[in-house]
């Protein structure tokens, strides 16, 4: 079996994937309470390097979505059809993810919960539609 490819887990994004590993999504904040994903070493709205790190809530809205009908990693091949979505937590930073529901279940604006899963002993953010 292939395996999955890893995050390249940089002195900049440890704290993001150390976050994951204890169970909490975080992002980062500068002095202006400007917030973003993925990890930066500096606020990409001021430049500022001033910033702290905060937990999400967990809850996202999808934006947008595409599923891959064809695998560009082996590693991928058995979850064909898959989807690549764009997130918006409610706190305001975007992040690519993958949503835990079937493809033509997926509607843009729906209201998601973080779902943080193991693979292959690796911790990922994904989400699932909140039910109503
Ligand atoms: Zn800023």
């Amino acid at each position: 079996m292939t395996e999955f490819p890893r995050p390249d887990v940089t002195d900049t994004s440890r704290t993001f994937w150390d976050a994951l590993n204890e169970g909490r999504l975080v992002f980062q904040e500068c002095e202006q309470q400007h917030r973003w994903l993925p990890a930066r070493d500096f606020c990409p709205n001021c430049l500022s390097d001033q910033f702290k790190y905060v937990n999400a809530a967990g809850r996202a809205k999808l934006l947008s979505w595409v599923v891959y009908n064809s695998a560009m990693n082996d590693a991928f091949k058995e979850q064909v059809p898959y989807n690549v979505a764009l997130v918006q937590l409610e706190e305001g930073p975007k992040m690519m993810t993958n949503i835990l529901a079937p493809n033509d279940e997926l509607k843009a604006d729906m209201d998601l919960q973080l779902e943080i899963v193991n693979q292959d002993n690796f911790k990922l953010a994904k989400f699932k539609p909140i039910l109503k």
